[in-house]
């Protein structure tokens, strides 16, 4: 049997990082942001759904998906969003069981499924255990604005449209605390990976 982790966390509350620890350490993982860009590679069925819904612009002119262009147009529109969201999904959760799949059929012990909206999406009921990365509001707000190169207002506008990560947190059956350094972070993954692998 092939145990499902989910991971999920805020947004830039380190979840990346984490999802790269893990892989480092010899995890497989299924990356939903990874197997969204696969979905809507050029020529995909999903780019001509988009381009059918949004407009031919949304295609830049090598094929690939304008995403800047995409963004835009669902950004501060949410029944746009909302269009989107019911093309894309179903197309990405497909894609991603097709990858749990296949390392179920290898035979794995543990397959990490690496989805930002773990939650929302409801990813979290078909996990046998879901590990949320957590940092403090004042933390995420710094790092997010750091990474993304957003104002305060902007940062704060993209963390109030996710569930809130307390929320998350409490739905966690493991918590990885990366308020502190990556060193701490490190130390916190490697008992995660330990105790996973102790109890195969
Ligand atoms: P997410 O994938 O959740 O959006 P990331 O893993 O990209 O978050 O982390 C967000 C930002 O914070 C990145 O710039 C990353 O390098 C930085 N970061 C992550 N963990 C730490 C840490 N423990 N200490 C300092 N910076 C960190």
């Amino acid at each position: 049997m092939t145990r499902i982790i989910g991971l999920t966390g805020g947004i830039a509350s380190g979840k990346s990082t984490v999802s790269n620890l893990l892989r480092q350490a010899g995890l497989p993982i299924v990356d939903a942001d990874q197997v969204a860009r696969q979905v809507q590679r050029p020529g995909s069925v999903a780019l001509d759904k988009l381009a059918a819904i949004f407009g031919q612009g949304v295609i830049a002119p090598d094929g690939n998906l304008n995403r800047q262009r995409l963004g835009q147009l669902v950004f501060a529109d949410p029944t746009a969003r909302h269009k989107l969201d019911r093309v894309m999904q179903p197309l990405i959760r497909d894609a991603i069981w097709q990858a749990v799949a296949n390392f179920k059929r290898q035979g794995v012990a543990n397959v990490v499924l690496d989805v930002p909206l773990l939650f929302e999406e409801g990813y979290d009921t078909d996990c046998d255990m879901v590990v949320v990365v957590w940092v403090s509001p004042i933390t995420e707000l710094c790092r997010l604005m750091a990474r993304n190169g957003y104002s305060k207002a902007a940062a704060q506008a993209r963390i109030a449209a996710q569930l809130p990560l307390s929320t998350k947190m409490a739905r966690a059956d493991v918590v990885i605390n990366n308020d502190g350094s990556l060193e701490q972070t490190r130390r916190q993954v490697a008992q995660l990976v330990e105790d996973l692998q102790g109890t195969r």
